[in-house]
């Protein structure tokens, strides 16, 4: 027993003394059992192949190359001028950016199509050839406007939109046009052949002397469609979001290009709109239900309602340019739905629905001061 014990010790010494000398040389983590019998390598990791690849029309960020089994590698679409990124074959993600994990081989090719020009279409009718003046003047509008809201051809779900065909005639015989575009008067109605439906009707009165309607009309339709392509077709339809922000357009584009600074008190006159019953009621300026009976009731209170919120987001520390980018804009930018909207509404403004509403009464008193001191083209300045 005691010569077991001394051996063990003596072998415990030894054992000692070869960690030591071991130690001294080589790793400290290496234990004595494993320098005397070593095992074998462990196995290269497992590795893969990831191939990229772009089409005509762009770049990619890397080609790829082989890396380790569950490497997160991420690769990016850059489409080049003129051409836009419509997804990767090898991938159902619509995201410019890609992050692979690779478990296995993988190959993926980003994809491109050259970005159609966004046209304007005219059919303008002989009715209006005692208005020539008007009737050319429709197409620099739209070409003035298209340079401060430029509007590439989008998809709206259902179809390709690579235009407008603009449809304007003067009332009092029948509809010119009604077997195309049916019984339309004023508005963006629908889609014919890939392009939105923009329907114009005039009236004899809207050519009198001093008459700025048939210009102000132009700029709301057009500023209609650049809120359609920005949210890729409407799927909400908020009455007091979408008209009021047409009629402040329409009503900054009289000031700067007809020298028309009246026009927009016609939406602000306390004379004619009943802002306390308006805000009393405005959860009813939501919908276009109805809309022409609540607007006789209270008067059309939507441009108010923008132009506060314009003034909340500079009390906010936005520029009046800011704001105005983030309510023509930003807005419709986050595709807002009629279920969801009050929230893309609280993000973008970051106010809720019911706050903004309640906060109307703030401005309710001198409405004029909202008048905007920016220009329409001073909104859409790039920077
Ligand atoms: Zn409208």
């Amino acid at each position: 027993m005691k010569r077991l014990s001394f051996s063990f010790l003596a072998i415990a010494i030894l054992s000692f003394i070869i960690v030591h000398s071991c130690s001294s040389e080589e790793d400290d983590t290496i234990a004595p059992n494993e320098v005397q019998t070593p095992e074998p390598e462990p196995p290269a990791p497992t590795q893969y192949s990831l191939t990229v690849t772009s089409g005509e029309g762009g770049t990619v960020s890397t080609e790829g190359g082989v890396y380790d089994e569950g490497t997160e590698v991420t690769i990016t679409a850059t489409p080049s001028e003129g051409y836009r990124f419509t997804g990767w074959e090898g991938n159902d993600s619509t995201s410019e950016s890609l992050t692979i994990t690779l478990n296995s081989n993988q190959t993926f090719q980003a994809l491109f199509e050259l970005i159609l020009p966004f046209q304007f279409e005219y059919n303008l009718h002989s009715s209006l050839d005692d208005f020539a003046f008007y009737k050319d003047s429709i197409s620099s509008v739209f070409l003035r406007l298209s340079e401060m809201m430029p509007i590439e051809t989008y998809y709206d779900g259902n179809n390709e939109i690579n235009g407008v065909a603009v449809y304007s005639w003067l009332a009092g015989g029948s509809k010119p046009y009604v077997s195309i575009i049916g019984d339309t008067d004023q508005c963006i109605c629908g889609v014919i052949n890939n392009k939105l439906v923009m329907s114009l009707q005039l009236q004899e009165g809207d050519f009198n002397e001093g008459a700025n309607f048939k210009y102000a009309l132009l700029a709301h339709e057009f500023f209609h469609v650049y809120q359609i392509y920005l949210s890729k077709g409407f799927d909400q339809g908020v009455f007091w979001l979408i008209e009021g922000q047409a009629a402040t357009v329409e009503s900054l584009y009289l000031k700067e290009f007809i020298n028309d600074s009246g026009y927009i008190m016609n939406f602000l006159n306390k004379n004619y709109t009943s802002f306390d019953e308006g805000i009393q009621n405005v959860e009813s300026y939501e919908s276009y239900n109805g809309f022409n009976s609540v607007i006789g009731q209270y008067g059309d209170i939507t441009i108010f309602m923008n132009l506060s919120l314009a003034k909340i987001l500079q009390e906010q520390g936005n520029s009046e340019k800011e704001s105005f980018k983030i309510i023509f804009e930003d807005y419709w930018k986050t595709d807002p739905n009629d279920s969801n909207w009050k929230i893309k509404f609280e993000e973008v403004f970051g106010i809720s629905t019911s706050d903004f509403y309640q906060r109307l009464n703030e401005f309710k008193t001198n409405p004029e001061n909202l008048v905007p001191e920016i220009s329409l083209s001073e909104i859409f300045e790039k920077e």
